[in-house]
Formats: C-alpha cells, structure tokens, sequence
C-alpha cells in the first residue's frame, strides 16, 4: 500500500521546500522534488498546500474519572476530534487517583483505548505516592519502554504528592532517564484562598482565578524546580499560564540541564475576562491553572517564539455545560475543571500565532511535532516528514476559512470554548501511518486503528 503526496510545501522545523512524499506500508519512504508516484499509490495533490508532520499532543485527557464527575470524553471521540484537527499522535496520562497502584491504572487506561483511539496515542504515569512496592512496578514499567510521570502538587488529598516522595521520586526518574512531569500550584494555599473567597459571598466563577492567581503557581514551579535541580532530574512543567511561573521558571534555566515548559492554545488565545461572563456562563471557561490576564499572552507567545517555551499542548479535557459545569452553580470550588480543544489547537496556533505574526510555521513545527518528540522518546517515528518516519502527514489548506462552533464540532458537548473565532489555515487531508483518516476536512477513517506507542520502543 502506498501513498504520494505532490507538491506540497514541506515544512520542518528547520525550513521548507516544495517536495513529493512518497509512503509505503505505512513509513514515509522518501522526500525530494519530482519523485516517480508508484502505479498502485492513492495521489494527494498537495500544491499550494503546507505539508507538516502530524501534530502531536503532548497533554490530553481522553479518558479521566473524577472524584464525583468523569470528562464528557472517550478515546474515540478524542482521536476523531484531534484528526479533524490536525494531530496524529496524543499522550495521555494513565492514572486518575483511585486505581490502587500503578499496574491497576496502566491496565485501566490501555483497556480504555484499545480499539477506541483512532490516531496514535502514548501515556505518562500519574504518580500520587513512592513505596517500594511502586517502585516495582514502575521499574517493570519502564523496562518496557515508559519515558515519563506526572506528578501533582496541587489537589490534596487525593492527588497531591509529599514533598519527600517527590524527592524520591526524582532520584529514581534522574537514574532511569525519565521526565517528571508536574502541575505546579502550590495545594495548602488554593484551599485557603478559596474557602475565603466563599466566605465573603464570593461563589461565582469569577472568583476562581483570584482563588489560585499567579503568585500560586509560580510558588509550585519555584518547588517543583528546586527538587528537580537537587535531584539533576529532568523536569517538564506542565500548562504553564502566565508570566509570573515563567520568570521562575527561567531563573533555573541555569540550574537545570533539562528544563522543558509548556503551554497551552487556551492561555494563548483566551483570558480571564471569558470566566468573569454573568449568569455563571463563565463556568464554561473554567479550568486550572485558570485563565490569566492579557498581557499574559503576549508573555507566552514571546517565549513560545524565543524557545523558553518547548512545548504547546491542550490539556483536552472537556465537560458539558448544562450537565457537569452547573454542579459548581453556587460554589465555583465545585466546578469540573477543563476545557476541549484537541479540534481547534492547531488552526487557532496557526492563525493567531503564524498568520498573526508571532511564530513561524517552522516553530510551530518545533512546539507541536518536534519537541513532543524528542522530549518523550518518539523521535524516529513520529514529528517529521522525512524518510523513516511514520507516514503521518497534514496536508494543511493555508487559505481554508472557517469559523469555530458548537455546531460544527465533531465532539457531542454542548458548547465551544472558541465559539465564533475566525480562523484561516485548516487541515485537508490527515494521514495516519499512511491512511488517509481525514479528506476535505471530513474524517472518513476506521475507527480503532490507533496504536500505543511505548516512548522508549520497548514492547
Ligand atoms: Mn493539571
Ligand atoms: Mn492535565
């Protein structure tokens, strides 16, 4: 079976160049100007069209069961939505807090996305606690090929982890060559703010940002980092919102061989004003870290353009309005936190960041084909067309026109985060492992195929 796609600007995060994409058996065979289509291949004409890798995700929940609430989300769902968008590839993160040990949650989220996912997935492990019993399992785990933990310091008591187990914890991650990954907001103090906030009246949506304002999560970067440089462990600080975490962050820059940052569209593209809506509409906008002020963005776009950030992500977690978000309606500590956005990362980065004039398309590469990549062990196989690699390629309409909505999207949740933004740049065609999974925009792939990817190539 094979695959050619013609004439498209083929875009790494080193350049571009108009080029064939020859695909055979589901690896990119070859890439270079007029190269002979086989007789057999299905031809996608790509001239006038951007060529990229397909885009990975490195932060996406397409299963997770809260304490009292699971996300309005399956595997299905997800990877169909991610396609439609542009992404081949999603991390998750097995784990959610009431799975026993880590060997219960490894199970429960590859059983979740077996025969569900549509594109290409990878998990990190969420870690809440250290013992010697976990530490069985996880050497077992790792010997397999797992690259990366998730650790919380937020959320007690059910996620949060002790400070001497992080510890611990890094001190195996720095001997086994794993990332820690870290939700950094600082856990005592969010619960004091927020029961003072209730106790002024203040119950609405609104008051969630004030409930954990920046100075809470530069405080968690601040911790999380400091372990990190003691234990020379390679630390990954997830979703960061602001400006404030990341001048923390770069004071460790020095004090850190392996410090990687990263982002999300919403932090880029949304801001605090969209949680403050009356009537609790702003409930739909509620996630944490919260969404921030405006000059905020500009912060992140300049270091997303400059490399002090590696990475941009959706934390994809979306719950319905109507059904989930209004269990907050008078106590907005109650609201479920997350929002969607596995669908419209890539056309909103494209068009606020690349057409807006804030990053390149070659960046753009770097923060969500590349660096994903490199960062978790896919590098080889996934982020970049070129020979060897997966044959999972964007053919990318940079004058489609479309307008984001509830109405259009492909999940079955009552709302849109980004409704009515305009975006210009969009997904054509969608390949993965050389199946077309989207044409014209529509997904016509089987549903299922999707493998999981172990980072380090283990089996
Ligand atoms: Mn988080
Ligand atoms: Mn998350």
């Amino acid at each position: 079976m094979s695959l050619f796609i013609r004439g498209g600007e083929v875009v790494s995060g080193q350049g571009r160049s108009v080029a064939d994409v020859l695909c055979v058996d589901g690896r990119i065979r070859r890439v270079g100007p007029a190269l002979e289509a086989p007789a057999d291949a299905t031809i996608i004409e790509a001239a006038g069209k951007l060529v990229f890798p397909g885009f990975i995700d490195p932060h996406v929940h397409a299963y997770l069961p809260l304490v009292n609430v699971t996300a309005h989300s399956d595997f299905a769902n997800c990877t169909r939505a991610a396609l439609l968008g542009g992404t081949t590839c999603i991390m998750d993160f097995a784990g959610a807090g009431r799975e026993k040990d880590f060997d219960e949650a490894w199970g429960v989220w590859t059983a979740q996305a077996a025969g569900r996912a549509s594109c290409d997935y990878a998990f990190h492990l969420m870690v809440r606690e250290w013992n010697a019993g976990l530490r069985a399992q996880l050497e077992r785990l790792v010997a397999r090929g797992l690259k990366s933990l998730k650790i919380y310091l937020a959320y007690k008591p059910s996620l949060a982890i002790r400070d001497e187990d992080m510890f611990r914890l890094m001190e195996f991650a720095a001997a086994n060559d794993l990332v820690v990954m870290a939700h950094c907001e600082n856990a005592e103090l969010i619960p004091v703010l927020q029961q003072r906030l209730l106790a002024e009246g203040k119950t609405g949506p609104e008051w969630h940002e004030p409930s954990r304002p920046p100075m809470v999560e530069a405080e968690g970067v601040c911790r999380f980092l400091t372990f990190a440089a003691a234990a020379r462990a390679k630390a990954y600080v997830v979703h960061l919102s602001c400006a404030e975490a990341l001048s923390m962050a770069d004071r460790f820059r020095d004090k850190l061989e392996h410090l990687y940052v990263e982002t999300m569209i919403q932090y880029l593209t949304l801001d605090k004003s969209y949680a403050e809506r009356p009537d609790f509409e702003g409930a739909k906008w509620i996630l944490s870290p919260p969404l921030r002020a405006k000059s905020d963005q500009e912060a992140l776009w300049q270091a997303l353009a400059d490399g002090r950030i590696d990475t941009l992500g959706t934390d994809h977690c979306p719950f319905g309005f109507a059904e989930q978000k209004t269990l907050g309606r008078g106590d907005f500590t109650k609201i479920p936190n997350g929002l969607a956005g596995v669908e419209e990362r890539m056309m909103l980065a494209y068009s606020a960041g690349v057409n807006g004039g804030r990053i390149t398309a070659e960046r753009l590469v770097q923060v969500a084909a590349e660096n994903p990549a490199k960062i978790f062990g896919l590098w080889g196989r996934k982020g970049a067309v070129a020979a060897g690699f997966d044959a999972d390629v964007v053919v990318w309409d940079p004058a489609a026109r479309r307008t984001i909505s509830q109405r259009t999207q492909s999940l079955d949740v009552d709302y849109n985060p980004y409704e009515g933004f305009e975006v210009v740049g969009a997904p054509d065609v969608v390949t993965v492992r050389g199946e077309v999974m989207v044409r014209d925009g529509e997904f016509v792939g089987p549903t299922g195929r999707g493998q999981l990817l172990l980072q380090g190539g283990g089996s």
